[in-house]
């Protein structure tokens, strides 16, 4: 009674929300502890469901982040290659700059030439103005003066030549002097024309630098934007995996509770039958049709060592735990037929074989005496009987040593 109380205690303790809920899937055979415990198994399979869907969710932001990694990546990949134009794009410029900086010194020199010559053909001006004036003005001071000076005709001559010929000497050196001025200013003209196409491409090569740099800083924040989304992210994972924690250690707590509700349930039925403490399992015959140990195969497929007692009895006939615990089998098999395990702690188990029917499920905890099944005579077998087992740390022994 003490143990049923504590098991109510921990059951009010562990469950809550899942009561509500619950409703008896079986026959009414089974003790308190079952439905407790079937409450656990209930509360086991929520938690490992919520496990699931954790995980998956984990599965979800965690290929969510490796997106926006990729995609961070991709731009910081691109990001790079402008970097690449913009040095290229930099270099240009430097260069157009370097041949507009020669440029204008070439323009300079030009500059200095065509003054030099203008300041030349000046002089040369003052100085013919000079000679004509002085070529006139001995015209002017008439004939005569030339006469009486020259020595001679051809001292005349010579001289009237020579006035001459320096006239036409400075009309040449003017004609020479204007193609020079030409020249230069030419030369300079052509020279501004090369600096301003250079300039223009400067402008047009630091547009681009400046298009590429704009690029870059949009790019730079869309990689920002990405990292505060990645960072987003790894919150909600952190937050998923600390709830994923969480309902693993209640996993843990839940099959610990339902190990103790076996072990209690186990336990609680010392002392309530014979002196081992185990069961008769067929109240309604005692008529063992079969022992335990070497013998012929009764028919074709069963054993020859005979690994528990036969117990001939009418079918559908109730077949009782043996002792309380935790039911660890309960299924179909060729050779078996319907029959069930259940699992007393401490390395002992019974089997019940053959029946006709099974009240128990897996993980249902039953108390001694608890109808878990019928017999029948399903699998290989030539009757209605329950074969009998006991299972102690994996080996079979003779039931008899267990129940009378
Ligand atoms: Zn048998």
């Amino acid at each position: 009674m003490r143990a049923r109380l504590f098991l109510r205690c921990l059951s009010l303790l562990v469950l809550c929300a899942v009561l509500a809920g619950w409703t008896g899937a079986y026959t009414d055979v089974r003790a308190t502890e079952t439905a407790d415990t079937e409450d656990l198994e209930q509360q086991k399979k929520d938690t490992e469901d919520k496990i699931d869907s954790i995980k998956s969710s984990i599965d979800t932001v965690e290929d969510k982040i490796q997106d926006l990694e990729d995609s961070k990546s991709d731009l910081q990949t691109y990001i790079t290659q402008l970097d690449g134009q913009v040095n290229s794009l930099s270099a240009q410029i430097q260069d157009l700059e370097d041949q507009i900086e020669s440029k204008e010194e070439e323009i300079q020199v030009k500059t200095a030439e065509l003054e030099e010559a203008e300041a030349e053909a000046a002089d040369q001006y003052e100085m013919m103005k000079l000679r004509i004036r002085y070529t006139y003005e001995q015209g002017n001071q008439s004939f005569l003066v030339l006469l009486l000076e020259s020595k001679s005709l051809a001292d005349m001559m010579n001289r009237a030549e020579y006035a001459m010929q320096m006239t036409e000497y400075d009309r040449q050196m003017m004609e020479k002097l204007k193609e020079t001025q030409a020249q230069i200013e030419a030369q300079k003209e052509d020279l501004e024309q090369e600096k301003t196409e250079q300039e223009e491409m400067l402008d047009e090569v630091e547009e681009q630098k400046s298009a590429v740099n704009s690029a870059i800083d949009a790019k730079t924040q869309e990689i920002a934007s990405y990292q505060s989304q990645i960072q987003t992210a790894s919150g909600e994972q952190s937050e998923y995996e600390k709830q994923l924690a969480e309902q693993e250690k209640l996993l843990e707590q839940i099959e610990n509770q339902i190990a103790a509700a076996a072990a209690a349930a186990a336990s609680a039925d010392d002392g309530d039958g014979g002196a081992s403490g185990f069961l008769w399992p067929c109240p309604a015959s005692h008529r063992i049709t079969s022992s335990f140990g070497p013998r012929t195969a009764p028919v074709a497929g069963a054993s020859t060592y005979h690994k528990g007692i036969d117990i001939g009895a009418s079918s559908g006939s109730a077949i009782v735990a043996s002792a309380g615990g935790r039911v660890t089998t309960a299924t179909y098999s060729s050779s078996a037929g319907n029959y069930v395990v259940v699992s007393h702690g401490n390395g002992i188990s019974t089997v019940y074989m053959h029946a006709s029917a099974l009240y128990v499920s897996v993980g249902d905890v039953v108390s001694q005496g608890d109808t878990i099944a019928a017999v029948g005579s399903t699998g290989y077998s030539t009757g209605p009987h329950l074969h009998f087992g006991v299972i102690v740390n994996g080996s079979y022994v003779n039931p008899l040593n267990y129940v009378q």
